[in-house]
């Protein structure tokens, strides 16, 4: 998937949490964004790549692309950390779901990821798309759709 399929995946999934569980949706959301950006951190070519050259070259060029940053283990490593220095739960909570937005829409597409890195077993679900394909624009809308919904619910509850 594309960056803005990402990022747009990690609002669809900060702002329904938030929806969910009450957190403070911009900080959530916020954190979700960069959640649903950050395994790309892999390619250097992905947005967070050219933000961060150096690490994303070193993380590709010691595991390879989606492969450590689109793993399990990776999650539990971000979500240690965050638990463990930053304690502030609407951006761990953020964070995590964005991870996992990124990992649901990778796994829509054909080379998959490898989740249980560092087996190397791909997971894809099985009907799968092209990156920057008309199906990945259905999937974008889609998830304007429901950005746009939970961000109204989450509106109104606030006013
Ligand atoms: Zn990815």
């Amino acid at each position: 998937m594309t960056g803005k399929t990402h990022a747009l995946g990690g609002i669809a999934a900060g702002l329904a949490y938030a929806h969910m569980t009450g957190q403070p949706p911009v900080i959530m959301t916020g954190a979700a964004i960069v959640g649903g950006l950050l395994p790309d951190i892999c390619h250097s070519g992905s947005k967070i790549g050219r933000k961060l050259p150096l690490i994303s070259k070193l993380i590709n060029l010691i595991f390879g692309h989606r492969t450590f940053t689109h793993s399990l283990l990776f999650l539990i490593i971000i979500a240690f950390i965050m638990n463990r220095f930053i304690q502030i739960e609407a951006l761990t909570a953020g964070l995590i779901i964005g991870i996992l937005s990124h990992y649901v829409l990778d796994m829509a597409t054909r080379n998959g990821i490898k989740l249980f890195f560092p087996l190397g077993l791909t997971v894809k679900f099985p009907l799968t798309i092209r990156t920057g394909g008309l199906a990945e624009n259905i999937i974008f809308s889609i998830l304007a759709a429901a950005s746009f919904y939970f961000g109204f619910q989450v509106l109104q509850f606030y006013i």
